[in-house]
């Protein structure tokens, strides 16, 4: 009812405002999310190939000190010194180091005699190869990528020496394969691939991807139609003719991520509108609530009602400012009672005479109009008995003021008794009234007459006896010719028969003539 204007609306605006406002933070950082959780997990990838790079360079640690462990165990190098020494094959040396040796989780074992002749791994003519080209020489102890026939390999490799007379070359090795990958993966989900020619030579995800053309652009690649976000691990000094080692972080993985942002994001959008919402609806319960229902008593107040507002228990201001309203609505409507009750007194006493009881002139006056033009409409008559009673005067000067007023008391009484519900009754002043009424001249004649007899019947008893009053009655007849001053027509013509009445004698009926061109 007030528009926008209202204190309601505008709240309704201000929650909206505020709602939008959260939505609009909420969907910009879920925008901006997508660029943190792209560089979070470039960050990722890089920190989990450097892990994969530490975890290798142990594992070659580890290697070293096996071969080590072999070549230092003086059994076997004295053994191997024998064996050289009497020229025969290593078939002692393979049976020594099985029992030595052969729990040790190694690939490969090749022992390689000064000359290049093996003691160990004979059958591994291609790392035999490799090692030859050390094994000229007394090399430090070290370790290298391998790609030989079993794949790519870590290869560690140990001296072995008599009292310092050089023996040969001990290697052991450990495969890149699957297994190992997948072992390695553990450290931060994603895949790793092993790379070479420019295929995937091996993976951790399943076998559809052995084979797969390996190019990525900067550290993105697509393969089976899936984004991976990757990165090369640097695991061997010179990896020249080496296969690369790579690991990737699927988008897949990125969108989970992605996801639950997405899902933290969302639950703070429904808390913080739910929130607001329930912000709003306590403002408007705690605050609007109230207030429309003091403007809609304030309505009712300004419209001349004052409606029950009943108390309230809130004990807050707005509690406070109703509870007072209320009362002063309260007391408005007691005020307004009262001046009710006292206007109709009031509208009474204008209108009645205080000892009879009957209409007054005044009232004759105001109710004749209406009762005239009724009877016009309704082609009915309105006929009126004027009454004054006889020789009061010497009544009152008889038996004193106080016992005329009791005489029209008592007349009042038998005037009533002799009217009909219908009948208007007036006190004209003094002791004259008047009795008006619808009907013809013949009925008044008669109500008249019997007017007259019971105020002939009135005895008012008195210290000086019983005082009696008789009454002379003037009828008349309202004409239509009398137009608009029917009123004082009728009521001279009344009079006059009442003049006629006292003429002849009193305590009597005179009917009015009709006038001549009635
Ligand atoms: P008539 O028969 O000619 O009417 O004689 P009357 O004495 O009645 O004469 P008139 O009508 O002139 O006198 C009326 C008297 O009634 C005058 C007044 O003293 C008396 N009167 C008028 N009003 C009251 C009243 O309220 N109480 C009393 N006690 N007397 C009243
Ligand atoms: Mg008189
Ligand atoms: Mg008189």
């Amino acid at each position: 009812m007030f528009g926008l204007h209202t204190y309601r609306a505008r709240l309704v605006i201000y929650v909206g405002l505020l709602l939008a406002f959260l939505l609009g933070v909420l969907s910009f950082s879920y925008y901006s999310s997508r660029g943190v959780i792209r560089g979070e997990a470039e960050r990722n990838v890089a920190r989990v190939a450097q892990q994969i790079e530490g975890q290798m360079a142990r594992e070659a640690r580890d290697l070293l000190e096996r071969v080590k462990m072999v070549r230092d165990n003086s059994s076997l190098v004295e053994y191997i010194h024998v064996v050289l020494w009497l020229g025969t094959d290593g078939g002692a040396v393979r049976e020594l180091y099985q029992r030595q040796f052969g729990w040790l989780p190694v690939h490969r074992v090749v022992l390689l005699a000064p000359d290049g002749r093996p003691l160990l791994g004979g059958e591994h003519a291609d790392l035999a190869a490799r090692l030859s080209a050390l094994n000229r020489g007394d090399p430090p102890d070290g370790h290298f990528y391998f790609r030989g026939a079993r794949g790519l390999e870590l290869v560690a490799y140990a001296t072995v020496r008599y009292r310092s007379q050089v023996l040969g070359i001990a290697a052991i090795t450990r495969a890149i394969d699957r297994a190992w990958l997948l072992a390695a993966r553990e450290a931060g989900g994603g895949q790793l691939f092993l790379v070479e020619d420019g295929r995937i030579a091996l993976g951790t995800g399943d076998a559809s991807f052995t084979g797969l053309g390996f190019a990525p652009a900067g550290n993105a690649i697509t393969l089976r139609d899936e984004g991976y976000l990757v990165r090369p691990i640097a695991f061997a000094a010179s990896p020249a003719a080496l296969p690369t080692l790579w690991f990737g972080l699927s988008d897949a993985e990125l969108l989970r991520q992605l996801t639950e942002q997405r899902n933290v994001i969302l639950g703070l959008a429904i808390a913080g509108s739910l929130g607001i919402l329930l912000v709003g609806f306590m403002l408007l319960r705690n605050f609007s609530a109230p207030l429309t229902r003091l403007v809609g008593v304030m309505q009712a107040v300004s419209e001349g009602r004052f409606p029950e507002v009943g108390e309230t228990s809130a004990r807050d201001e707005f509690g406070y400012l109703l509870n007072r309203f209320s009362a002063m609505v309260a007391s408005l409507r007691e005020k307004q009672e009262e001046i009710r009750r006292v206007h109709t007194q009031l509208a009474e006493q204008a209108t009645t005479d205080a000892l009879t009881g009957f209409y007054n002139r005044r009232y004759l006056y105001e109710l004749y109009p209406k009762l005239w033009s009724e009877a016009l409409r309704s082609d009915q008559h309105l006929v009126v008995l004027l009454i004054d009673l006889d020789l009061f005067k010497q009544i009152n000067d008889r038996h004193g003021h106080m016992a005329g007023d009791e005489v029209l008391r008592h007349f009042a009484r038998a005037l009533r008794d002799s009217c009909r519900v219908s009948d208007f009754v007036f006190r004209m002043g003094g002791e004259e009234f008047l009795v008006l009424n619808h009907g013809d001249l013949d009925g008044a004649q008669v109500q008249a007459e019997k007017i007259r007899a019971a105020v002939e019947r009135v005895a008012v008893t008195h210290e000086k006896g019983s005082i009696r009053v008789t009454a002379s009655i003037g009828v008349a007849r309202a004409e239509r010719v009398d137009g608009l001053n029917s009123l004082s027509a009728v009521l001279r013509r009344a009079d006059t028969a009442l003049y006629a009445a006292k003429q002849a004698g009193r305590n009597r009926v005179a009917v009015a003539e009709a006038p001549a061109c009635a």
